[in-house]
């Protein structure tokens, strides 16, 4: 990571270096850390905020200079920790790197069941999936029959929550960014209707079409416009996840929401959440969401990128939606 940015991020604010680990593929005696290869990493939407250089956000920012941390999945080559042993497969916080030295933090857990893909563990059964069932299941406090309006809805967490949604018996609308977007999330996820709000010269009318008797849920991906529009067709004691707003990170005067007084009239619970705040569910999420792709009541998407040496155009593309699901980059097999 080369230094902090306030527009949005380029692949040059990013440099592949080549080095030499000094001392070996070893974990330092009396380090508490092991040292991993890095098999897959993920690129998140939040790793923006992060190259920005700001000290109030729940997350510190990157240190310029150094790799770029993020979630990966790795092989402990090395261990000075009794915990983790040398070939224990472990997702959690890693550098964008091919070896890593890395300690144990509350989002490390060691991989244990090798009967789905291991890079799932960034997606349907790490952070994003995660944040999808909390955000749905502990915010929005859904019913069957409720209506859900999803966005970023192609995205690692947004093609989760319609599926959840509809798993509860909800009818489920999805916005994203182009018609093959669409076509994917009402023929192959099982969405009601989807459409391109980047074609929508007027997203307020765009959300009547699809919800003439108002919405019930938004799980907001974005921010901006689109939970502008949704406010106006929120129905009466709508519920309003507030996930994300990719639409927002790198605007240095971030729009302005206009139809807040909505939130009073209809009586609107808009809450933001981090899925980090409910980490004692994961072991429940992880069972439950197993169990459904297991039994194929859920299908994941996922979008490979092969090479660190892609690592920047990966992440860069995820702001203008060059992702279909989730986004990874694979380093090297196991
Ligand atoms: P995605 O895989 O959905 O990738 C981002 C997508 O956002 C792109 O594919 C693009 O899809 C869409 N997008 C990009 N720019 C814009 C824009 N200007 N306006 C509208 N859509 C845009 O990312 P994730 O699923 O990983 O993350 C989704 C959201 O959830 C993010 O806002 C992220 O920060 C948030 N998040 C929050 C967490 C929490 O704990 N609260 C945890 C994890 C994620 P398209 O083609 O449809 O435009």
């Amino acid at each position: 990571f080369k230094g902090f940015i306030e527009r949005a991020p380029r692949e040059t604010d990013m440099e592949l270096k080549v080095g030499r680990i000094s001392g070996g593929l070893k974990a330092p005696a009396g380090s508490g850390a092991f040292l991993v290869k890095n098999l897959y990493l993920s690129c998140d939407p939040y790793m923006r905020g992060r190259m920005r250089d700001s000290r109030t956000s729940y997350i510190p920012p990157f240190v310029p200079g150094q790799p770029i941390e993020g979630f990966g999945v790795s092989k402990v080559i090395d261990s000075d920790d009794p915990d983790f042993k040398p070939g224990d497969i472990v997702a959690g916080f890693t550098g964008w790197e091919e070896y890593s030295l890395i300690r144990k933090t509350n989002q490390l857990r060691k991989i244990e069941q090798h009967d789905v893909p291991l890079s799932y563990h960034l997606g349907l059964l790490g952070m994003p999936g995660f944040t999808a069932y909390v955000g749905f299941h502990e915010i929005c406090s859904p019913k069957k029959g409720d209506t859900v309006l999803v966005s970023a809805a192609s995205g690692a967490v947004g093609h989760l929550v319609g599926q959840l949604a509809k798993l509860h018996g909800c009818y489920v609308v999805g916005s994203a960014g182009s018609s093959q977007k669409v076509d994917l999330l009402k023929n192959k996820l099982g969405f009601d209707e989807a459409f391109v709000y980047k074609e929508e010269p007027d997203l307020d009318a765009a959300l009547k079409r699809y919800f003439p008797q108002g919405i019930d849920i938004y799980f907001d991906n974005v921010g901006g416009d689109m939970l502008d529009a949704a406010l106006l067709n929120m129905r009466v004691s709508g519920r309003i996840a507030v996930c994300g707003m990719v639409s927002q990170h790198s605007q240095t005067d971030p729009q302005g929401i206009h139809n807040l007084f909505n939130m009073i009239t209809k009586r609107i619970r808009m809450q933001g959440f981090l899925q980090s705040d409910y980490l004692h569910l994961f072991p429940l999420f992880f069972n439950q969401v197993t169990e459904y792709y297991k039994q194929g009541k859920i299908t994941y998407m996922e979008d490979t990128v092969r090479g660190l040496e892609h690592a920047s155009a990966a992440f860069v593309g995820l702001f203008s939606g060059r992702n279909v699901g989730k986004q990874v980059i694979h380093v090297a097999s196991p």
